[in-house]
């Protein structure tokens, strides 16, 4: 059985990528510093090897390069709000950019050669067409944005000199949760729409704050392309395989090809919850895009990836559900 090491393997998506790495017969290994990611998922959800530390850990990395039977790496860590990267961007390129050169580093001197990478729509920028395409260019307007480019352009390079192969995931919004109930989102602060709509209908939060009213969309909301998680999880074991089997390097947008503005994202939630959801009108919050929303006609053809869970309101429904469970 391969071994899979997984970097953020206690996070929000990395606990379903483990999930589904487990379902489909691989071992996993979690490395994981757990300033976001959440032990007892991992301990009682998951029964994976958990080892606490960072990415960026180089004696650490060899360390378990050097004890464990390592066939491919999926990398999950980083810091991710869009928000948070444009106030404090050096905390962004040192964990996301010098962190995963440490870990490329480390993989390599170990002789490890497979990477998955998770990226993001953020690396495009402002869409200068949509649904957006893998060629479309890349201009980030936000630091998180940018540092995800950054390290997409190390794995390009790397793999061309035949250093590695790898796949990249461009993930547009991942919302939603395992339909088992047994994983979700809970993020410490959490700043994403869906958890902060769904916490306003439990009643923990007084009202959602709509950022901004007046971009060129029809409602004057932002749009965003959103995606399940299990979904994403999924995607990524095939991306795994598709490696194994030896295709070249290669990156894939995910996401469902349909957007949703902020609006339509709480109306949608106060029909799944059938609970009030008051909403305050906000300003904008610097770095966002007007609209994003992904062509993901690649991955469906080269990976034969299915998202099974691709509606608003089945996506909707798996986040209350966990929400209920979480903090009924
Ligand atoms: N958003 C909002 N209010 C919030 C949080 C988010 O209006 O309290 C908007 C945000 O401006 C963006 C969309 O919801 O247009 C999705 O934001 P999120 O932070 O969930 O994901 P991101 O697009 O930043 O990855």
């Amino acid at each position: 059985m391969a071994k899979i090491l997984v970097t953020g393997g206690a996070g929000y998506i990395g606990t379903h990528g483990v999930l589904s790495l487990q379902r489909a017969g691989f071992e996993v290994l979690i490395l994981d510093n757990l300033v976001y990611g959440h032990r007892n998922l991992v301990e009682s959800v998951l029964g994976a090897e958990l080892i606490v530390g960072d990415t960026g850990d180089r004696p650490l990395l060899d360390r378990i390069f050097a004890t464990h039977n390592i066939t491919a790496v999926m990398h999950f860590a980083a810091y991710a709000y869009v928000g948070e990267s444009v106030h404090d961007p050096a905390k962004y390129y040192r964990n996301n950019v010098v962190g995963t050169l440490t870990l490329l580093e480390a993989m390599l001197a170990a002789d490890v050669r497979q990477f998955v990478f998770s990226s993001t729509c953020a690396t495009y920028g402002i869409p200068q067409e949509v649904p957006i395409p893998e060629t479309h260019p890349q201009s980030p307007i936000n630091p998180y944005g940018a540092s995800k480019l950054m390290v997409e352009r190390i794995l390009a390079d790397l793999s061309a000199i035949g250093a590695l192969r790898y796949v990249s995931f461009r993930y547009f919004n991942a919302a939603g949760a395992e339909p088992d109930g047994s994983l979700g989102e809970d993020h410490h602060p959490e700043t994403h729409l869906i958890p902060l709509v769904l916490l306003t209908a439990l009643g923990l939060r007084p009202a959602i704050t709509i950022f901004g009213t007046d971009y060129p969309t029809p409602d004057g909301t932002c749009i965003r392309d959103y995606i399940h998680v299990s979904d994403l999880a999924t995607a990524h074991v095939l991306g795994l395989k598709y490696l194994l089997d030896g295709h070249p390097s290669d990156v894939f947008n995910l996401g469902n090809g349909l957007g949703f503005s902020v609006q339509q994202v709480v109306e949608m939630a106060r029909r799944v919850t059938q609970r009030p959801i008051p909403v305050i009108l906000g300003d904008r919050r610097a770095g966002d895009p007007p609209a994003l929303v992904g062509s993901s006609a690649k991955a469906r053809e080269r990976l034969h990836w299915q998202p099974q869970y691709a509606d608003l309101e089945t996506i909707l429904t798996h986040a209350w559900q966990w929400h209920q469970h979480r903090h009924g």
